[in-house]
């Protein structure tokens, strides 16, 4: 049994005080002191961990207003607030032990368009905002490869830039206005002001005017008299003042101070932006781009002069450690065409440039790709050139490799080994043309610490990614990051170049004076004006006057130092947990993304496969911290197995009664998660949270009692096979409203469907069938194919008719094909933690399904979510003991078909397909599959790109989860229906049921029409 939890670092006295004092003052939105909520926030993607206080997530500039006017009171006098976006920071940009402002909960409105402008809230993300635009044939051009989670508000913060850069510059020359709240409450709107509009605001010393009405004329005096200094003694390079401009500030040609310079990039240390106001640009009509291949990462980036020579709007570099990682991940079929690995003795590419042209005449677009490809064909093999190229051949293809590219710090993350790439120097910049000397002082330092390390980067711009791999659990290679970091500062600064060249500084800001030398004063000057009391992000960017040992230094708690408190043999066991690397992918915002529905509907990121990845991390530590993480903990004697229940109900009631338990926290996020598998596929390093939210409740469940729904999830399968047996008894309870209501009460299970009234075993008994027995089946002999259909719960009891049509298909297409005996997969077991139970059901079914195998049949699933739980669950339980295959019903139509002649139709009807989530992530090809056999009938087939229905099993049965279920029903599947529902299919049993139950549709399996189809 686990023991109770209770290491908790509570919120200061004075931090739930000031919460309760924002919740009496009408604070509208949530506030948080919880501990999983706060681990959660603890991270980003750097190498840090440090546990807030408290998170408060704001609706609007009111309530950002109230905020800062609260902590400004005498009695709140020491607390910092620090903005947060989407937490993509790389260098602990948005970590403190004061209190996050998160703004990427609520604040996400895109507010009013007018011509080239668009307002919006902080926490809109970039996609979304593009999304947004792209009917209008505009878009927000600064770019970052995490587009998919990083907010407006963290991109005008850090003043974010990425690929394409080279052309449209940084987010601040994007910026038209900014709202900013300041340390007082008061609110300052950004915008050009002509000079003698400044000098008529109030002085600074007017102590009755607000904060943003005499910070204009404070900053004109200074700015004024330093300008000069900044443009003579600072180097003019693309990317080197990010935050507190004062070169910028003010244009002494106009005669304008423009507040917005100081605010962008300054990491929310002046200031919370509430509202921005961005430039939007003309989506270029035309884009080509290109894939050079070269045999070094030093011959690429050596390129870097000759292609710029070509005027390109982007080059981005990328290395063969990336391309190797890329190969093993969902996103390479979509890619290999432009990446073959060509036969000996053509050299190995190992590198590559993407080089991107894009303008609004195409002819114009095209010739200069053309003149490109003549170049390198005419250089080819010397310097400077490629060694091979191609060039992407549509759109698709063209996003598709852009999007390897957006992956590479993630499929970094999926280096093998205790060792993982780690960003601390990660975004350093030089002059482009000294680039490829930089690198190889850059390898030597790196090569001097026998570290591994990938690296990709914008050459046309001089942006060095390199992630150097290290093992931050272990002491000694905590110490490098310190000996590497000073090496590479030092080595940037002899180039000309700086250390934070892209992400912002954050933890890194010590690194400042260095580089700004006497004119640092300046930018602490800026600090004092803004926040002279360190309230804001304290100790980043610069501090104020005097304060400067404060400044943020990056020895700062790692979240290695947490993670090499969990046992060692619970690392090795938990690494799915542990490798998280927290660069937000799974905070997608795209609904129709699959990954991950329940941080779709709740915006809450102890929902996301990050969040809980991070709340059991916790949890393991603190178990390794009195012994008793439940994986390595022994069996229970007979005693204690005999006490277990009536221990069990005394802690859950200790539950009812409020007693504090950490692992109630983690219980509480593992519950929402649906299990549909999105997160071992999708995130880069495969962190799979069903695999190990399995273990959390096998483990939790040691000390707690399960609630009923868990004991009926669990034995559903056996039930099932039982109930068929007299489906009228059942259904007649099933149909009746009053029994569903009396059952959900007593079982928190809602809306459950009734049985088909003929079960799979009756419909084959009326045709003189039955199912097969493994035996008989061996000494049978066939020319035909053999395949046997492995019957699963849900298909056999509730949709028989799918069996058969699969079945009948089959034998349509000349295979020889029997039924399984109906064999219970466990599938719910696992699902709900009953690990030991599911080993042994396990066992039981994979010898039955194998002897089937030995027959030389080809076994074949319906069910995708069963089908893949053989495939995945079973290979991770039962290892090398899984000795037979299971395929998907289109991977064996895909198989038949390519052998067969195809069928002309001229009607070419067309459908729709909702494929099942856990098939798009388990089995990518799937769904081109299927698009494969319907072409091959003479069928249209459109994929649908839904993310998941919100069913997943029994999920959305819970009544706990009904409303998130239909939630997530609304995000996805509710907005894609269409005119027509009569075409719609669906190849999992709980989308067909949720689209029945929320849309009212009776979606049919793809091979029901593909029957139909041959029988006419
Ligand atoms: C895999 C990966 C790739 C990356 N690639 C790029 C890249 O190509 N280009 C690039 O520029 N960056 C890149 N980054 C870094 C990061 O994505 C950017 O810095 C991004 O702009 C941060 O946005 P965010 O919403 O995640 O902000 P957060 O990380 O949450 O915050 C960043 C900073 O902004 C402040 N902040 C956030 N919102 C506000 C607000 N409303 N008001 C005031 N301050 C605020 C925070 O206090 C913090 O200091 C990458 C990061 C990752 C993980
Ligand atoms: S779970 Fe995966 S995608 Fe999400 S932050 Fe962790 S590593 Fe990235
Ligand atoms: S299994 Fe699905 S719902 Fe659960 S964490 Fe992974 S992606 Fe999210």
């Amino acid at each position: 049994m686990i023991p109770r939890l209770s290491e908790l670092e509570p919120a200061t006295a004075t931090t739930r005080g000031f919460l309760a004092e924002l919740a009496r003052a009408g604070f509208t939105g949530d506030l948080a002191d919880d501990l999983a909520t706060r681990v959660v926030g603890a991270t980003d993607n750097s190498i840090y961990q440090i546990l807030p206080q408290a998170i408060v997530y704001p609706r609007s500039r009111e309530d950002v207003v109230l905020l800062m006017r609260t902590a400004a009171e005498p009695r709140f006098g020491k607390l910092t607030l620090t903005a947060r976006g989407g937490g993509t920071g790389t260098n602990g940009q948005a970590l403190t032990s004061g209190i996050v402002v998160d703004l990427g909960r609520h604040m996400t409105q895109i507010l009013e368009r007018d011509g080239d402008r668009i307002d919006v809230e902080p926490g809109v993300v970039l996609d979304q905002l593009n999304a947004h635009l792209a009917p209008s044939g505009v878009f927000f051009a600064p770019n970052l490869s995490p587009s998919s989670r990083a907010t407006l508000g963290g991109m005008i913060s850090t003043d974010a830039s990425g690929q394409g850069s080279r052309v449209y510059g940084k987010t601040s020359q994007h910026v038209a206005a900014l709202e900013v709240v300041l340390v007082d409450g008061s609110v300052l709107v950004t915008r050009p002001m002509p000079r003698e509009e400044v000098l008529a605001l109030p002085a600074w010393d007017d102590s009755t005017a607000s904060l943003a009405d005499r910070l204009p004329r404070a900053v004109l005096e200074l700015a004024e008299r330093v300008h000069g200094d900044f443009v003579e003694k600072l180097p003019r390079l693309h990317r080197f003042l990010t935050g507190y401009n004062v070169e910028r500030v003010w244009d002494p040609d106009s005669e304008t101070l423009d507040l917005k310079w100081l605010v962008t990039g300054a990491e929310g240390t002046l200031g919370i932006v509430t509202r921005a106001s961005l430039r939007v640009v003309p989506i270029p009509s035309a884009r080509r781009l290109a894939v050079l291949e070269f045999p070094s990462f030093e011959a690429a980036l050596a390129s870097a002069e000759t292609v710029i020579a070509q005027d390109p709007s982007s080059i981005e570099t990328v290395d063969d450690r990336v391309m190797d990682l890329a190969r093993r991940d969902v996103i390479f079929p979509s890619v290999a065409a432009y990446l073959p690995v060509r036969p000996d003795p053509f050299p190995k590419t190992a590198a590559i440039n993407l080089v991107e042209f894009e303008g609004n005449d195409l002819a114009g677009v095209e010739e200069r790709m053309a003149s490109l490809v003549a170049a390198c064909e005419r250089h080819r093999g010397e310097p400077g050139w490629p060694m091979a190229w191609s060039v992407a051949e549509n759109e698709t293809d063209r996003k598709a490799l852009w999007q390897l590219r957006a992956k590479g710090v993630g499929l970094l993350g999926n280096t093998q080994g205790r060792r993982k790439p780690v960003p601390f120097v990660e975004d350093t910049v030089v002059p482009p043309e000294k680039l490829s000397s930089y690198v190889a002082e850059l390898r030597a330092i790196l090569d001097a610490e026998g570290l591994v390390y990938g690296m990709f980067g914008h050459v046309d711009v001089g942006c060095l990614h390199v992630r150097p791999a290290l093992d931050l659990r272990d002491p000694e290679d905590e110490k490098r990051v310190r000996r590497i970091s000073d090496q590479v500062a030092a080595l940037c600064t002899k180039y000309g170049g700086v250390i934070w060249g892209e992400h912002g500084k954050g933890f890194r800001s010590e690194y400042s004076p260095r580089h700004f030398g006497e004119l640092f004063v300046h930018v602490e000057a800026i600090k004092t004006l803004f926040d002279p009391g360190e309230r804001l992000n304290p100790g980043k960017i610069a501090t104020p006057t005097g304060k400067r040992r404060h400044l943020a230094t990056i020895d700062q708690p790692t979240r290695g130092q947490q993670d090499r408190q969990i046992e060692r043999a619970a690392q090795d066991a938990f690494t799915l947990a542990i490798d998280c690397n927290g660069n937000g992918q799974c905070y997608d915002w795209d609904p129709d993304h699959v990954m991950c529905p329940s941080s779709k509907v709740t915006r809450d990121r102890i929902h996301t496969p990050k969040g809980r990845a991070g709340v059991m991390r916790e949890w393991l530590r603190q178990l390794s911290n009195v012994g008793a993480v439940p994986a390595m903990m022994k069996p229970s004697g007979p005693l204690a197995a005999a006490l277990s229940t009536p221990l069990r109900a005394v802690h859950s009631l200790g539950k009812v009664l409020g007693r504090f338990d950490y692992s109630h926290e983690v219980n509480r996020a593992m519950a929402g998660c649906l299990a549909c598998k999105a997160c071992a596929t999708q995130c880069p390093v495969k962190v799979d949270v069903p695999a190990f939210r399995s273990h959390f409740l096998e483990g939790y469940h040691t000390r707690y009692l399960r609630p009923l729904r868990d004991h009926l999830v669990g034995g559903l399968e056996s039930a099932l096979a039982f109930m068929a047996v007299a489906p009228w008894f059942f259904n007649f309870f099933l149909r009746s409203t009053i029994f569903q209501r009396i059952f959900a009460l007593l079982s928190g299970l809602v809306d459950t469907p009734p049985l088909a009234s003929r079960s799979l075993g009756t419909h084959l008994r009326e045709r003189g069938l039955g199912v097969a027995d493994p035996t008989a089946l061996e000494s049978s002999a066939s020319e035909k194919t053999r395949v046997v259909i492995v019957q699963d719960a849900f298909t056999s009891f509730y949709e028989p008719r799918i069996v058969l049509a699969v079945r009948d298909l089959l034998e349509r297409l000349g295979c020889d094909v029997h039924v399984a005996r109906y064999l219970p997969s466990g599938k719910g077991l696992h699902v709900k933690g009953f690990l030991r139970r599911f080993e042994k059901r396990a066992r039981a079914t994979a010898a039955t399904l194998a002897k089937y195998a030995a027959s030389g049949a080809t076994l074949v699933a319906i069910e995708p979510a069963v089908a893949l739980a053989f495939r995945d669950e079973y290979r991770h339980t039962l290892g090398k003991d899984l000795d037979f295959e299971i395929v998907l019903v289109q991977e064996l139509l895909a198989r038949i078909v390519k052998e067969q002649p195809g069928r002309k139709s001229d009607a070419r009807p067309r459908y729709r397909l909702f494929g099942h989530c856990t098939e798009k992530t388990l089995a990518p090809a799937s769904q081109r599959q299927w698009a494969q056999v319907f072409e091959h009938f003479g069928l249209d087939l459109e994929l649908v790109a839904t993310g998941c229905c919100g069913m997943s099993g029994a999920f959305g049965h819970e009544r706990v989860h009904r409303d998130e279920s239909k939630g997530i029903w609304d995000l996805s599947w509710g907005r894609w229906l269409g005119d027509d529902p009569s075409r719609i299919l669906a190849t999992g049993y709980s989308c067909r049921s949720q689209a029945h139950r929320f849309g009212g549709l009776s979606p049919l399996h793809p091979a029901e029409v593909l029957l139909a189809h041959l029988d006419r």
